[in-house]
């Protein structure tokens, strides 16, 4: 966000810095983890750090399939992306089967009206078209579940004119690896790929982990993975030392700060009284920008490395913090919010939420700024 001068410069109070280099060397270092080929998501505009700076990156590192939740999202991307592989991870959208073949979106078929509505327009044009097919193993979201799947099974001419390039299911549980559910869906996935290459006489190449899952051991390696979190930097073992480099941080300039007594409360209904005489500074970012309402008195900024807790309510545009003990804090200093001192995924934990959530929910108001960290 920034203040714009009389001569029309910018002067802004927040920067959101994004390391192309650290999300390029996650997606090396998970490559190397992984057997199979390496996707990258996209979702969310690159889980709000930039698809469309994102994209071209991964794709210069070798990075040939990616993934986008949205119909919309990956046609904004597609001219960025040559003829790497697009796939729509929910799936054909109703009457989107044309618009998708325009841009060259492989839908992740997940029912079996999406696989009629798929062959049928492969039927019209008169050639073959690609697609995933999303099985469903316990996830209960999208994806054939077991009644449809056994209706395929039956039925496989479905899939007539369909060109599957890969059969794909998603775990529910790969940040949990003690969770039972990891090999059950295991299990049933590759009980289902069988069927499904019998009856189609020819071995589907598969697609299985997300982040956590390349992380779940061999196990669950197959022909692609399909990260997105960790490549953002987003611990993909959470209560285990995270093994990628932090890709972004958000900094705040103080707009101001002021002594408030003993006694004197901060902010909206007083959520902060003063124990003792204290400094307080006040940042121009707030639950609009993503800073979560629920980090009112539990977060912290991050100063020459040093925690600054965060005091009273966060609030629309404004949040304040307890800098007593900071002297050097003064306006005009920068407080970091998220970054190499506070991981998002710790920021998370002060809010009671996920690293997911703070990502996405980084606000439009910040000014991206692609550079090293
Ligand atoms: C979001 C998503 C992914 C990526 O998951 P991460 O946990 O961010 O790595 C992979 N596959 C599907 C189907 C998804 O929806």
């Amino acid at each position: 966000m920034a203040c714009r001068s009389a001569e029309g410069a910018t002067s802004a109070t927040t920067r959101l810095a994004i390391d192309l280099d650290a999300i390029a060397a996650n997606w090396r270092l998970l490559r190397r983890r992984h057997r199979g080929d390496v996707a990258g998501v996209l979702k969310a505009d690159g889980y709000g750090l930039g698809a469309a700076r994102v994209a071209p990156r991964l794709l210069s590192e070798g990075c040939r399939h990616f993934f986008t939740a949205h119909p919309q999202e990956a046609r904004a991307i597609r001219p960025l992306l040559g003829d790497a592989m697009l796939g729509v991870l929910n799936g054909l959208c109703p009457d989107e089967a044309r618009s998708y073949v325009e841009h060259d979106l492989l839908p992740a078929l997940g029912t079996l009206r999406e696989i009629e509505e798929w062959s049928g327009e492969a039927r019209r044009l008169g050639r073959a078209l690609p697609a995933l097919l999303h099985l469903d193993t316990g996830m209960n979201r999208l994806g054939l579940d077991a009644e449809e799947f056994d209706a395929l099974v039956r039925r496989p001419w479905l899939l007539d004119g369909v060109e599957l390039r890969y059969v794909m299911t998603h775990l529910c549980a790969a940040d949990t690896p003690d969770s039972l559910a990891n090999a059950a869906q295991r299990v049933a996935f590759a009980r289902d790929c069988a069927r499904l290459d019998t009856v189609l006489d020819r071995s589907l190449p598969r697609s299985v982990a997300n982040s956590s899952g390349l992380f779940l051991g061999d196990g669950f390696g197959s022909d692609l993975a399909r990260p997105g979190a960790a490549l953002y930097g987003i611990n993909p073992v959470p209560g285990r030392p995270n093994p990628m480099r932090p890709v972004l941080r958000l900094s705040a300039m103080v707009l101001s700060v002021r002594t408030v007594p003993t006694g004197a409360s901060v902010g909206y209904n007083g959520a902060w009284t003063a124990g003792r005489d204290s400094r307080i500074a006040t940042v121009g970012a707030g639950y609009a920008d993503g800073l979560p309402r629920a980090l009112s008195n539990a977060g912290r900024a991050s100063f020459d490395g040093r925690p600054v807790p965060l005091v009273g309510r966060v609030s629309m545009d404004l949040t304040t913090f307890d800098v007593t003990d900071h002297p050097a804090v003064r306006p005009g200093a920068w407080l970091e919010l998220i970054g190499p001192d506070l991981p998002p995924d710790e920021v998370a934990a002060c809010a009671g939420t996920s690293a997911y959530e703070i990502l996405t929910s980084l606000g439009p108001r910040y000014e991206r700024d692609y550079t090293a960290l």
